[in-house]
């Protein structure tokens, strides 16, 4: 099939009219259209009027309220702030909801239409609106809610994450909004991180090939954004966001540069290759160096060698946080000064929009910020107007989207959570459970279509979402629809407190659910987490909570076969009673259809296919990656030292059963010698060797065994979804070029050196030399 055919088909499954330019000729006209009108807009304007488009404020300072941090419900423009932000500050950009709560898509329209009438001014500027869409459109009411990347990761199935995105495109335009922030792309690799689940796990290789398609997903595959059934993507938080020392949100990370190329960047290189239109800075400092003042990062690395050509924006307030947080620069003014020059574009401001515009005026009239820097910042953001269609058409109408929120989309949402849940754990085969039993569900996750979802989720932290997902089955409910309520006992045995922290709990009626687990013959046990992100997410002990701990020990003491669900935005460390557990299955965040597919998974229906997308670990100061290096996972050493290392996760980056068996047989390699720029064809033979179909996830390791910085153990350098009914069997080849066998060495050049290497996949292993 040709491209555009693939492209065309593609489209119909959606029910998409997409805009196929695919002309190269066309899309350079296009490109050369663009640059003149912006630079013929450039000429007319004043300095204020620059300055303005580089400002980005949060909704609830135009609207009607008490202050600018909360609006009045219903929301409501003010016409006396716009008056202010608009007409005499020139703001170019809003972001984010009001009163931190989902709006439907009529009152999206509403609010931006109105925003678009007063916003353009006398050059007829469109203001762009940003908003974080992040596992489908977090503000927007009535949306398909997918799983949050950290489960996404666990599909393993890029064609389904794509098609994930091209749905929140859809309903981000249907809620009138062009610009998503997000994909995020951070590595992570810290458990402790209270925004590892916006993640998509700790492995670099697998990070960048996500999300290599999913900003394809979102801005569709020849990054066309003017089309009204795309968004413009933005890539966060360059660079080096979640491995701060303390485990903490925004907290100093220490960071070799090595480091950083060898795991942080590939998946923004690979990102910024497949044609992002925008960025995000990452909020934390690195080395003692604040990213939004660094210039080395935001315009030596992002411009001149990955020629990163969109708009960068700052995370919330982070050039205010230049001097009142991080103390770099001794006033607001000298924060400004620092970023700007740094490479920033535009300033996510939130609220104090006057101190950033008239400091930036004057820096400029006192050369202390070049016209040169401002001029280029403003043509960027110009320019990502201009190409979302802005100019045009500034807004889009929620009536022109009739598949917002369909049975088409759940399903794909459905879809998604189904193949992210991860059975760590089946004793016995106790899973799946026979449609006839009778089961008692409890724990504090066994309810809540809250705890389902996570944070950006209606709100922030989360705690709005039993206002707006009501409809959705939570796992009780799920399993109820399944087996017929009759059979289905629920005590929860352990509650969140709602309106609490996300860690405070209590007993709830535990010892009647000690009684009731008596009388059923399972017990579905749903632990984890209630929902945060951020700061307050932070968190002080890896392990789950001892209320939970307790909880679970007391249940297993029934006797009774429990099926452990972990619902939770990180692994919290379950290994005082995981012995204790006949079935263990990981859900992560699975979003409005997560319990739908708990109960599909439980009883059968739905063969698990997961596979983590991180070392789960069992010991809270024991956090190794899969990836680390050899002296972590040393064995027995001969003589009176032995430097025997402990290497114990719980389970490993990959890990994941299936109700069947796969067998892997006849790994071979077209070659056992090569030289670096030679293809490698790797192919293994993979059979389904139990009784029933199911996906499996195949994953390919490189080990580069000698280098001369000490290489890690092994290396996700190729892997794909396949499906097999049972007793069938396909042969997979893997083609590798250098990528597959390079490292960014000490003087932070990406080399292949010479050398043996090994290949491994399912278990099986193959040498092979680089001459
Ligand atoms: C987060 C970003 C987010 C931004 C805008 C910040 O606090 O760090 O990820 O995009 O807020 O909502």
């Amino acid at each position: 099939m040709t491209y555009f055919a693939k492209q065309k088909l593609s489209a119909i499954a959606l029910g998409f009219v997409f805009f196929l330019s695919g002309d190269v000729a066309f899309a350079q006209q296009n490109k050369n259209k663009i640059d003149q009108n912006v630079q013929s807009l450039l000429s007319k304007m004043t300095l204020e009027e620059k300055v303005g488009q580089m400002a980005q404020v949060t909704l609830d300072v135009i609207t009607k309220g008490k202050d600018r941090f909360s609006s009045y419900e219903p929301v409501v423009l003010d016409d006396k702030m716009m008056a202010d932000v608009f007409g005499k500050y020139k703001v170019g950009s809003i972001l984010n909801t009001a009163n931190n709560r989902a709006r439907t898509p009529q009152e999206w329209y509403g609010i931006i239409s109105g925003i678009q009438k007063v916003g353009k001014g006398r050059l007829k500027i469109p203001v762009i609106y940003g908003v974080d869409a992040i596992h489908g459109v977090t503000y927007t009411a009535g949306a398909t809610f997918f799983p949050q990347q950290i489960g996404q990761a666990a599909t393993r199935n890029l064609e389904l994450l794509k098609k994930g995105a091209q749905i929140t495109a859809y309903e981000t335009r249907a809620s009138s909004i062009p610009w998503n922030f997000s994909p995020v792309l951070d590595l992570g690799p810290d458990p402790r991180f209270p925004r590892i689940w916006e993640t998509y796990g700790e492995d670099p290789f697998l990070t960048a090939e996500i999300g290599k398609v999913v900003v394809k997903g979102y801005e569709g595959d020849d990054n066309n954004v003017s089309s009204p059934f795309h968004v413009a993507s933005c890539l966060k938080h360059f660079l080096g966001y979640q491995v701060s020392v303390s485990g903490k949100d925004r907290t100093p990370v220490y960071l070799s540069e090595q480091a950083l190329r060898e795991y942080h960047l590939p998946a923004f290189k690979a990102a910024i290759d497949a044609g992002a239109h925008s960025i995000m800075i990452n909020s934390g400092l690195i080395n003692g160096v604040p990213v939004h003042a660094d210039y080395s990062i935001l315009t030596k690395l992002l411009r001149d060698e990955l020629g990163f050509k969109g708009v960068v924006v700052t995370d919330w307030g982070d050039i205010e946080n230049l001097y009142q947080r991080d103390r770099v620069a001794k006033d607001n003014k000298e924060a400004v000064m620092m970023a700007i020059n740094a490479g920033i574009d535009m300033s996510m401001i939130a609220y104090k929009y006057e101190p950033f515009c008239d400091d930036l005026v004057a820096l400029v009239k006192e050369g202390k910020v070049k016209m040169s820097r401002i001029d280029e910042a403003v043509s960027r953001i110009l320019t990502l107007k201009y190409q979302l269609g802005l100019f045009d058409k500034p807004l889009t109408n929620y009536k022109d989207y009739p598949k917002f929120g369909s049975k088409e989309f759940e399903q794909a949402a459905y879809q998604t959570a189904a193949e992210s849940i991860t059975l760590l754990k089946n004793h016995n085969s106790v899973l799946p459970l026979s449609k006839g039993a009778k089961v008692l569900v409890t724990g504090p996750n066994a309810n809540s279509m809250r705890t389902l979802n996570g944070g950006w989720s209606y709100s922030w932290q989360g705690e709005k979402v039993e206002d707006f997902a009501a409809k959705y089955n939570t796992i009780l409910e799920a399993v109820q629809n399944k087996i017929g309520k009759m059979q289905v006992n629920f005590v929860p045995g352990v509650s969140y407190k709602m309106d609490g922290k996300y860690f405070e709990e209590y007993a709830d009626r535990m010892e009647e659910a000690l009684q009731a687990a008596k009388n059923a013959d399972a017990v579905i046990l749903c632990l984890g987490e209630n929902t945060y992100t951020e700061t307050p997410g932070n968190l002080s002990d890896l392990y789950l909570s001892e209320l939970q701990t307790s909880y679970a020990q007391q249940l297993a003491q029934t006797g009774k076969p429990i099926i452990l669900v972990l619902n939770e935005g990180r692994p919290r460390v379950i290994s005082k009673f995981e012995p204790a557990m006949q079935g263990i299955l990981m859900a992560y965040l699975p979003g409005n259809f997560g319990g739908d597919a708990l109960a599909d998974v439980i009883f059968g229906d739905v063969n698990p296919s997961g596979k983590l997308p991180f070392n789960y670990p069992k010991f809270p100061n024991s956090l190794a990656n899969y990836y680390h290096k050899p002296s972590e996972s040393r064995s027995v050493v001969e003589g009176v030292y032995n430097y025997d290392a402990d290497y114990n996760p719980q389970w490993e980056f990959g890990f994941g059963l299936s109700y069947t068996t796969f067998a892997y047989s006849n790994l071979k390699l077209s070659s056992n010698s090569l030289s670096a720029d030679d293809e490698l064809s790797v192919s293994v033979e993979i059979k389904n060797a139990g009784n029933r179909t199911g996906k499996e996830a195949v994953e390919l390791y490189v080990s580069d065994l000698y280098a001369s910085i000490t290489p890690d153990v092994k290396r996700l350098r190729a892997f794909e979804k396949i499906e097999l009914k049972p007793g069938e069997s396909r042969t997979l080849t893997f083609k590798l070029d250098k990528s597959a066998f390079a490292f960014v060495n000490r003087e932070n050049q990406t080399v292949v050196e010479p050398g043996e290497f090994e290949v491994s996949i399912g278990g099986l292993k193959e040498k092979f030399n680089i001459k």
